[in-house]
């Protein structure tokens, strides 16, 4: 842009910039294209609750919590920790010996701990010699069938990029989450080049045996972090809304178009760009009447973990909780439907009701899904409802072909329509907050209350 234009451009701005800056602060589609692309970035490596990935994303949105001048909730902490059960793994401690049988051919290599091989799941058995093992590249599909398989009779060497999650996941001390797999061998992760490259010929030619050792796992608690932040309110602040939504995702796993990173960018970076950027927003805006808790759940995609261990250690009475407003997959509307937004288990209380109008303000339309009530008890609102919290999950979007998928990228969401809905629903936790009345279940949430309990 050259000045003589900026200076047209000015003149076009000046006399509306006092209105501008009486009003709420305007997300806008820049700030939820950065924060969007930062979370469901390829170094992220998918987010998988227990990565080291994950807990750097934790760290990264609780800075923005301090930078936004929020406040620390309970034991004067951005987290809330609770423990999974798993083990301390030592990269250090493999020793593997692989012998290579061809025809009359047999060469014998020896790997090096950590720098040629690393272990990337327990077991229990600890030692092996001579023992017929599987030696595949990570993208084999029988290599693909046995990462994710149960247990694993023999032992199973996998090779991988030096530059993969897995490898670089894998080094020094470090915790891995789960339980030992009863009366199986490990997988250890060999680096691409550690051998030489196979003989020319049929693979099945070649047998594989193994003499090897890992360390005996030290059986851990392995802390996870919910993350969260407090805007305090003022003539209520006893009350709470809890704004929420899950920064994990499920990580890395089977290549689909050469693509193993499941970027998780809909699921959910789209809900937690949303927990932040309404933060930074309310933070800077008048406070409201009651406090707005802002949550950052872990551990959802396996089973609504963060959210269930909120609701059972809560940081402030879930009495005083009027309502959870949990956002899940804000960013892929169905064709021909980019602003609009519906809500899950929408029949079950006055949520909807509430919410509508203060969308509608921002030029947000709410819907009915066809799979509003199946949806009700798939994401963390789940958990506050177990506890008779109010509480429904708000999405922009369906259960597209991405989901759960490597394709689930930035580059496929509407970030008009995203930033659309985000702005909505800081209006809605704004009305939420401000209003005199909580909002209630009605006779058939009462009822869906009391089935969900059992
Ligand atoms: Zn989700």
């Amino acid at each position: 842009m050259t000045h003589r234009h900026l200076a047209a451009f000015l003149s076009v701005l000046l006399p509306a910039a006092p209105l501008v800056r009486a009003q709420a602060p305007t997300i806008t589609e820049e700030a939820v294209r950065t924060t969007v692309s930062w979370l469901a970035a390829d170094e992220r490596a998918g987010r998988d609750t227990g990565s080291p990935e994950l807990v750097a994303t934790g760290e990264w949105i609780a800075e923005r919590f301090a930078k936004a001048g929020l406040q620390k909730v309970a034991d004067n902490s951005w987290y809330h920790e609770f423990p999974l059960p798993g083990h301390v793994l030592d990269s250090k401690a493999v020793k593997l010996t692989l012998v290579r049988q061809f025809g009359d051919e047999q060469k014998t290599f020896d790997l090096a701990a950590d720098t040629d091989v690393r272990q990337w799941t327990v077991a229990e058995v600890l030692t092996g010699e001579g023992e017929a093992c599987t030696v595949a590249q990570l993208e084999d599909p029988v290599m693909q069938r046995l990462l994710f398989a149960k247990s694993a009779r023999r032992p199973i060497v996998c090779e991988v990029p030096a530059d993969h999650p897995y490898w670089l996941q894998s080094k020094g001390v470090r915790p891995v989450l789960g339980k030992a797999r009863e009366a199986s061998r490990p997988i250890l992760l060999l680096r691409q080049g550690a051998l030489p490259p196979a003989p020319p010929q049929d693979h099945r030619e070649v047998t594989w045996t193994a003499t090897w050792s890992v360390g005996a796992p030290e059986k851990v608690d392995v802390p996870q972090r919910n993350v969260m932040a407090l805007r305090p309110g003022t003539t209520k602040k006893d009350e709470y809304v809890v704004v929420s939504a899950h920064y994990d995702h499920v990580g890395v796993g089977s290549p689909v178009d050469g693509d193993r990173i499941y970027n998780g960018a809909d699921d959910d970076a789209t809900g937690t760009t949303a927990v932040i950027l309404i933060a930074e927003a309310l933070a800077k805006m008048p406070p409201t009447a009651r406090s707005v808790l802002f949550v950052c759940f872990t551990g959802e995609e396996r089973g609504l973990l963060g959210s269930k261990a909120f609701c059972e250690r809560p940081p402030v009475p879930l009495d005083k909780v009027v309502a959870n407003v949990n956002l899940e997959m804000l960013g892929r509307p169905e064709e021909g439907k980019a602003g609009q937004a519906w809500i899950t288990g929408h029949d079950l209380s006055d949520f909807a009701a509430i919410a509508g109008p203060a969308l509608q303000r921002r030029g947000v339309e709410l819907v009915e899904f066809p799979m509003a009530g199946r949806l009700f008890a798939a994401s963390d609102n789940w958990s506050f409802v177990q506890k008779g919290v109010v509480a429904h999950s708000i999405s922009g979007g369906s259960l597209h072909k991405d989901y759960h998928q490597p394709g689930d990228q930035v580059d496929k969401l509407d970030l008009p329509h995203m930033t659309k809905v985000i702005g909505a629903v800081l209006e809605f936790t704004r009305e939420l907050a401000d209003r005199d009345a909580a909002p209630q279940w009605n006779d058939k949430g009462r009822e869906r209350l009391q089935r969900g309990k059992r």
